[in-house]
Order: structure tokens, then sequence, then C-alpha cells
């Protein structure tokens, strides 16, 4: 199922949310001939993690979010290098490139400059061969892929992204996109059971 929006206005400065475009408009009732703003695809909040190379990609420990997240799910972080590897760390340990899981996430780049990529891919290739991100070490509470993600960005060592801990990762690189992404699930759901959603 498409997770494509479309936005347009029309009588007032209201958005006018929808799936494919009405015959009518919601709010005035009139046929829709001119439009004040012409319809356009609402930046999608979400992302394959493989497209994104030297990224801190995140997404809901289980299902998708837009059909399954609510803010109270728990969340799932892995780092991707410049080749666009995928490593994560839970109850497994290391997962290399499980690029399925991956479909949809939310992706912070730009954290590095160009002349950083290979520091970046040494200093994580020398990380996921560590023993100490083992399965049984994994803990959901207190050693989690948190830990995995921190320890990295201390090693990486670079300027701003040095002394950082689990809040900090979160609402510095997450919280400002997850603000996004939560508005489009919002938009999304309501579309599932009315033809347009006025805002
Ligand atoms: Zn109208």
């Amino acid at each position: 199922m498409s997770y494509d929006i479309l936005c347009f206005k029309h009588c007032n400065s209201k958005s006018i949310f929808c799936k494919t475009i009405p015959e009518k408009c919601p709010i005035c009732n009139i046929k829709l001939i001119n439009l004040s703003i012409e319809p356009f695809l609402l930046p999608y909040c979400c992302t394959k993690a493989t497209n994104n190379p030297t990224s801190i990609v995140l997404k809901p420990s289980h299902g998708s979010f837009c059909n399954d997240y609510n803010i109270t799910n728990d969340m799932h972080i892995g780092l991707v290098n410049s080749q666009c590897q995928l490593y994560e760390y839970d109850h497994r340990g290391i997962t290399h490139n499980n690029f399925n899981d991956w479909s949809d996430c939310i992706v912070i780049n730009d954290l590095i400059p160009e002349s950083w990529y290979y520091h970046w891919d040494e200093v994580l290739s020398q990380l996921v061969i560590n023993p100490i991100w083992s399965s049984s070490n994994y803990n959901p509470a207190s050693f989690n892929c948190y830990n995995f993600i921190i320890e990295f960005l201390k090693l990486l060592n670079y300027n701003n992204l040095k002394f950082i801990d689990k809040e900090h990762v979160f609402n510095e690189f997450f919280l400002p996109k997850l603000r996004y992404t939560l508005k489009y699930i919002y938009i999304y759901r309501k579309l599932k059971n009315n033809c347009c959603y006025i805002a």
C-alpha cells in the first residue's frame, strides 16, 4: 500500500490532504477546477537506510512508522558506513545489512564532512568485531542499540559528537525529524477512513 499523501489548497488558506484529488472541494463543495495551490506530494517522512551513506538510522523496534508506531513504542537505531553497509546491535548481537527491516526509517546524515568518511568506516568496522556486542551481553534496558551508537560516536571522536548520551542522541538528532514523521503518520491514518483531511 502506498504511503503517498497529496496536498492542495482551494478556497481558503487551509491545506487539504488526500490520497487522490476529489471531484469537489471538501470545504466549499464546488467542483475543483482552479486550485489556489496545485497538488503536490507531501515529502515522505521516511526513507531507505540503503540510500544514505554515513548516517544514523532510526525505526520502530516492531512494525513500520506509518502503520504501527505510536509514541510509547521502543525505537531501534543502526549505523550506515560510507559504502551503505548497515550495522545494528540488538538481542541477536551485531546484524549486517538486514535491509528488509530498514526500508522505512528516519535518517540522520550530514553529521561529518567527506574527509571523515574513511575514519567513520574504520571505526565502525573495528567496533562491530568487538565481542562485547554479543547477544548474551544484550539487555533491552541497559545495554542496547543506544550503547552501540554512543560507543561509536565516542570512538569516532568528531568535534561536537564526542560527549553525548542516550537522551542527547534522541533529542538532538531524532526529535526534529520525528516530529515531522508523527505529523505525517497522523494525516496518513486519517486518510485510511476519510477521503480528505483538512488542516
Ligand atoms: Zn473550496
